[in-house]
């Protein structure tokens, strides 16, 4: 990797950190990004930037947001007594794509995976638990993925609601095992959502 510029080598190495990225798709980019017009790049460079200062989590739900409450949150329209917990804002994406849930939110930002050292207070579960203490909610909806660690996250977060007395439901089993929820397409997420099982 010594053939050509330092600057290349660094730019290679800092891109190759991206997930999904590997060596020789940093080169790819890094070449590509060479022969972009310097204006391109400053705006490639700002927008990260600008996203990464100015994005943050809603204190209500946790998804990534510009403001301090996000607009679903925000929106009188939608039930909020009735939360949907899901792993990632990817995943809330997903869903709010069908036009069909009107309840919120709980993104957890993450699952719970002893495998990959990955506990409870790694996520967003205890300010979940806050949020039923303070919010008068009907029932909240486990929508993480069916990989081991959403089914692990499922279980663990129906027995902590359970005492609550607060109905708790777990998405129908539509959604292939291991699938990622932002790859599912809406007939099939609102499948899961409207199959939606109680969970005793
Ligand atoms: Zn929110």
């Amino acid at each position: 990797m010594e053939y050509y510029s330092t600057h290349i080598n660094k730019l290679i190495e800092q891109l190759s950190h991206l997930p999904g990225i590997g060596a020789k798709s940093a080169q790819r980019l890094a070449f590509h990004i060479m022969n972009m017009p310097v204006e391109q790049v400053q705006q490639l460079t700002g927008a990260i930037t600008n996203a990464r200062e100015n994005v943050r989590y809603c204190k209500n739900c946790f998804t990534l947001t510009d403001s301090d409450m996000c607009p679903i949150c925000s929106n009188p329209n939608r039930d909020a007594g009735t939360i949907m917990v899901v792993e990632n804002t990817r995943d809330l994406a997903a869903y709010e794509k069908t036009g069909r849930y009107e309840g919120v939110y709980h993104v957890l930002h993450g699952a719970i995976s002893p495998m990959l050292g990955v506990g409870p207070d790694d996520i967003r579960l205890k300010e979940l638990m806050q949020r039923l203490q303070k919010q008068d909610v009907k029932e909240v909806i486990i929508a993480t993925n069916s990989s081991l660690e959403g089914e692990t996250t499922a279980m663990y977060i129906s027995k902590l609601i359970k005492p609550t007395g607060i109905r708790v439901s777990r998405i129908a089993s539509g959604v292939p095992v291991g699938g990622d929820l932002e790859y599912i397409d809406e007939v099939t997420l609102l499948r899961a959502l409207e199959g939606r099982v109680e969970l005793k």
